[in-house]
């Protein structure tokens, strides 16, 4: 049913990667104003856990700033898609990511169809971390 191929055109590709690139060079003037930022860009990224956590204030601070270096992360590695020529496929199926679902969230990973269902999953793993207080 979903079999309507509308592949990326050249030109598709171009735009989209500039959106990226765009969005890439924004998250990092931004990250670039903070000093968190600038700790977690010079740090691995991957061990937000690990940092020390001071305040309250830094802690919301810190933690936005993290959305921000993950979201920049999702953008590299999507660029790097771009190059190996696997941009646009979904990573879970194989299945073409609509030019829509691009033209709005150009950094997707997933088919829409997978990422409902892996929010789906995290949604529950969220939940089931978190028990409701009472
Ligand atoms: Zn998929």
């Amino acid at each position: 049913m979903a079999t309507l191929t509308q592949s990326l055109t050249k030109a598709q590709i171009r735009k989209l990667m500039k959106i990226l690139q765009d969005k890439a060079a924004e998250i990092r003037g931004n990250l670039d104003a903070s000093r968190a930022g600038r700790a977690l860009i010079g740090e691995q990224t991957s061990n937000l856990e690990d940092l020390p956590v001071q305040s309250h204030e830094e802690w919301i601070f810190l933690n936005r700033n993290s959305i921000d270096v993950m979201l920049l992360r999702e953008i590299h590695e999507a660029l790097d898609r771009v190059e190996d020529g696997s941009f646009g496929t979904c990573s879970e199926c194989d299945e073409e990511i609509s030019t829509k679902r691009l033209n709005a969230i150009p950094w997707a990973r997933h088919c829409i169809g997978c990422q409902e269902e892996l929010a789906a999953i995290e949604e529950e793993a969220k939940m089931a971390e978190t028990p409701r207080k009472r």
